[in-house]
């Protein structure tokens, strides 16, 4: 059995932490941390919801259902939560992930629904052409204040991406990242809250990896004392995600099932909505080509560089620049990439591109936008020489 319990709220002195105990029984834990938390600035203390545990129940109930155990939660979830992992999400996990069975979920109660729900609208900010594309939508073109998002927040829980990478220097990067979306924010004239969480330290075996969202997904969900809405920017279009179905079944759950899983993660006070499904990557790209905050602080890699700056040589970085080569927007971008560097180097970019049409989604649509725009890739029918080896496109 899995077990949580002991939440608890407390100022560690620094910041304002959200806590409770993990157990494994009945088996020898692989997990070096014994709690979970989540920890904001003091003056945003308030943000976090200490009468529930929806903030510790998907990570614990994700490994429940890789280790074969039963999930205890010795507290009170939200009733809506519990309706959807007890009948519908632990299906979808178990559809994306075949080393999963479903599990048994015990709780000791049910929050009790809110008098009133928190005044914050808000997205992630990573910088990315994503999160950059619901700021855009959702905060310059949107009216409604209902629906306008009214503050962004930098998560620091593990899904930058570059593993490997030492903690000190993983913090310092989070940091840079931080430091680059508080600039946007500024801009905008939107605070931008910062919160670190260890859930990330239970992706140790390496099977919570395909399913890193989770650790977003209990970040908000930590903040439903005053979050009622967030934008959770989407990694694949509705149509792509069935497509590439079998592409992403046992390796990206965001890009598996992202569109109709993340509706049933709220609870009564927040809402998770799935924004930008209704663009292709190259959709995104276009939405935000004209905007000079893009322009400026567009921050696509997922390759460690000191700085936190775009490599310029990763997939992210090639896929970004030939979707704004193609719409010969490129040059526009000359503060956050090194566009002569591009030009030599994507030739190889470019052929692997319609090497895998048809296979890669991010790589068929860049091929298909640039049938749109009539944009010259290599020609198809020819052999290239790509890394010593022969390539027919
Ligand atoms: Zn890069």
């Amino acid at each position: 059995m899995i077990e949580v319990s002991n939440l608890r709220k407390y100022d560690t002195g620094e910041v304002t932490r959200l806590e409770a105990d993990i157990a494994f029984h009945d088996m020898a834990s692989p997990y070096p941390e014994r709690t979970i938390y989540f920890e904001v600035a003091d003056e945003n203390g308030h943000m976090l919801a200490d009468d529930s545990y929806d903030a510790f129940v998907l990570v614990p109930l994700w490994l429940a259902m890789l280790h074969k155990q039963t999930l205890h939660i010795r507290g009170k979830i939200s009733k809506r939560l519990y309706q959807n992992i007890k009948w519908y999400i632990q299906k979808i996990w178990c559809d994306f992930y075949d080393k999963l069975s479903p599990a048994k979920v015990i709780v000791d109660g049910f929050t009790k629904p809110p008098e009133k729900r928190g005044d914050i609208i808000a997205t992630g900010m990573s910088c990315g052409v994503d999160s950059l594309s619901t700021v855009y939508d959702h905060f310059v073109r949107e009216d409604d204040p209902d629906y306008r998002i009214n503050a962004l927040f930098y998560f620091e829980c593990g899904v930058l991406g570059q593993y490997g990478v030492d903690a000190q220097k993983m913090h310092e990067l989070n940091m840079t990242r931080y430091a680059q979306a508080k600039t946007i924010a500024d801009e905008l004239g939107l605070p931008c809250h910062y919160l670190k969480s260890n859930v990330d330290t239970f992706r140790k075996l390496e099977d919570l990896t395909k399913a890193n969202y989770l650790l977003v997904y209990s970040c908000v969900l930590s903040l439903s004392g005053a979050v009622s809405r967030y934008y959770l920017s989407n990694a694949v279009e509705y149509e792509q995600s069935k497509i590439f179905r079998e592409h992403f079944h046992n390796n990206d759950m965001s890009e598996f099932c992202e569109s109709y899983l993340v509706p049933l993660i709220g609870n009564e006070r927040t809402d998770l909505i799935i924004d930008g499904c209704q663009y292709r990557r190259v959709d995104k790209v276009a939405n935000i080509a004209d905007w000079d905050v893009a322009r400026k602080h567009l921050n696509v890699c997922w390759r460690y560089t000191p700085d936190g700056s775009n490599c310029g040589r990763c997939p992210k970085c090639f896929r970004t620049m030939l979707a704004l080569e193609i719409m010969g927007k490129l040059d526009n971008f000359a503060a956050v990439f090194n566009i002569d560097d591009y030009k030599r180097n994507s030739l190889g970019y470019k052929i692997n591109c319609l090497k895998n049409y048809g296979e890669d989604p991010f790589d068929t649509e860049n091929v298909d936008f640039a049938k749109e725009h009539n944009f010259p890739m290599p020609e198809r029918r020819e052999v290239y020489l790509l890394d010593g080896q022969a390539v027919l496109v």
